[in-house]
């Protein structure tokens, strides 16, 4: 067979525009052509695409790839560009036997709130009756117009996303299917008016309905059935979770399915509210667990997740992190571009005084001012190891390892990143390039909310969430949701829902 593979992700925080803009072309990574098998063996959806084809020897064509890390509301020129260049390559390199394109599903666009809708609509109108099939981020606010274009939408199981490679294979493989005539998906979205912190799959209630999915996809004839979490930070009608289930040409058995786990959602939402600890709390919880079970004991700031589109350069852990100034304890990483142009200025060796972080206005910390030790300087450059996305390169641009509140030769202290390019603290990698063993530290502080599990829950004696204002807080009911197409539930008291008919 001859599949054309691309695709165009973002997951667009509507609420981070303000603080930090939107989101222009130069944001967005861009794989054309040839370039796109560079992903070849890396664990992401269009690894797995190029290795489903591999496997059974299908003709790939590389169309387009981007992507751009989580943030703001994306210009509508640039969108634009994207789509163009994207729908231009499959009309000029068409006609294709199946089509696997790479999504999010929460993408919002200025003056389209469904990226993802759009785009399928208009692929669909350029591809025609070729099968398509997309895999899609759990965080995915899934809508309708989506199920009308796509033949089957693949939910990521998990969270952390470990299984984007997975669902890569397994969307060449059901394009095979459909196009052998084998099987026919229908698929049925079941939108569920719940509004869900960030929920690990590692654990309950989360894992449960994972297990509940997984459950429903062993019944004959079921194709897919995925809950997708939702994304809490963006303000579109469509928000909220929903369960999607492809059923082999029976609708009402796809409705019947996705209603069903819909309603056990809905049933055990409560599970969902999570503790809230505010960082000098949490931080006195993270020291009686290293002092009760030895460390390493990590402690991840959730509200500033540059992996939900916040700035990373908050500074409210980090600060009580400075202030308890507990031996062995380490920080990785904040962003801050100046100062680690400040650290590679002066050297290895030297002390340097600054302020640190804070730089997108007050709402995550105001800057640290600092006096520190310069101890390591890199390139940023790495390569994941993390089973989420090992073999994927890293390249944080100039980084520091400063020692914070040790003496003029770094004795003591506290050990902080700094980077010059904003993310979430996937593994424990970016520690090791600056010569830090994690392993024998007593805390390891990071930014993210569930996806440094899968790097760090294996080396960790436990995990200790803190939580403050912020872009990504646990508590999502202080995000207004004035577009949202019904009332949100915790925002609104609502009591009942049962699924549409
Ligand atoms: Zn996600």
């Amino acid at each position: 067979m001859r599949i054309a593979i691309g695709g165009i992700e973002h997951e667009t925080n509507t609420y981070a525009t303000e603080s930090m803009g939107t989101t222009s072309l130069d944001a967005f990574s861009q794989l054309r052509g040839e370039e796109m098998l560079a992903q070849r063996g890396m664990r992401t959806f269009v690894g797995g695409f190029i290795d489903g084809c591999d496997r059974d020897g299908h003709e790939i064509v590389p169309t387009l790839w981007a992507m751009a890390g989580p943030s703001g509301i994306i210009e509508a020129d640039t969108y634009r560009t994207l789509k163009d260049d994207l729908l231009a390559r499959l009309a000029d390199e068409g006609p294709f036997d199946a089509v696997a394109l790479s999504m999010h599903g929460a993408g919002v666009v200025e003056g389209i709130d469904d990226l993802e809708g759009d785009l399928s609509a208009a692929i669909r109108a350029v591809i025609g009756e070729t099968p398509l099939v997309v895999p899609l981020d759990l965080h995915g606010n899934i809508t309708p117009a989506m199920a009308e274009h796509i033949d089957v939408m693949l939910g990521v199981h998990e969270y952390p996303h470990i299984d984007c490679f997975e669902r890569g294979v397994e969307s060449i493989e059901l394009l095979a299917s459909i196009a052998a005539g084998e099987i026919s998906p229908v698929t049925h979205v079941t939108q569920v008016p719940i509004l869900l912190p960030t929920s690990t799959t590692d654990e309950e209630p989360a894992g449960r309905m994972r297990d509940l999915c997984l459950a429903a996809e062993a019944q004959p004839d079921v194709i897919d059935a995925a809950f997708f979490h939702g994304f809490p930070y963006t303000d579109v009608p469509a928000t909220g979770t929903s369960l999607v289930v492809t059923t082999n040409g029976d609708r009402s058995a796809a409705k019947a399915v996705a209603d069903s786990l819909a309603t056990e959602l809905w049933d055990s939402r409560e599970t969902f509210v999570s503790e809230s600890l505010l960082p000098d709390v949490a931080m006195e919880v993270a020291l009686r667990a290293f002092e009760s079970d030895g460390g390493p004991v990590v402690i991840n700031d959730t509200a500033d997740n540059p992996g939900g589109g916040t700035p990373g350069d908050g500074t409210h852990l980090l600060r009580a992190m400075l202030d308890a100034q507990i031996a062995d304890s380490c920080f990785g990483f904040i962003f801050d571009p100046t100062v680690a142009a400040l650290a590679h200025e002066a050297g290895v060796g030297t002390m340097i005084e600054t302020e640190l972080g804070g730089r997108h206005g007050g709402l995550h910390g105001e800057p640290v001012e600092v006096t520190a030790y310069v101890k390591t300087l890199t390139d940023g450059r790495f390569v994941y190891e993390s089973p989420m996305l090992a073999g994927v390169p890293a390249s944080f641009g100039q980084c520091a390892r400063l020692v914070i509140g040790g003496d003029e030769k770094g004795k003591g202290g506290v050990d902080v990143i700094v980077t010059s390019r904003r993310s979430q603290t996937f593994d424990r990698v970016i520690f090791a390039l600056h010569g830090i063993d994690v392993t024998t530290r007593s805390l390891i502080g990071l930014k993210g909310s569930q996806h440094f599990r899968a790097g760090f829950s294996d080396l960790a004696t436990s995990i200790v969430t803190a939580d403050s204002p912020g872009l990504t807080t646990l508590n999502v009911s202080v995000f207004d949701h004035a577009r949202a197409a019904q009332p949100l539930w915790p925002i609104e008291a609502v009591q009942h829902w049962e699924p549409p008919v």
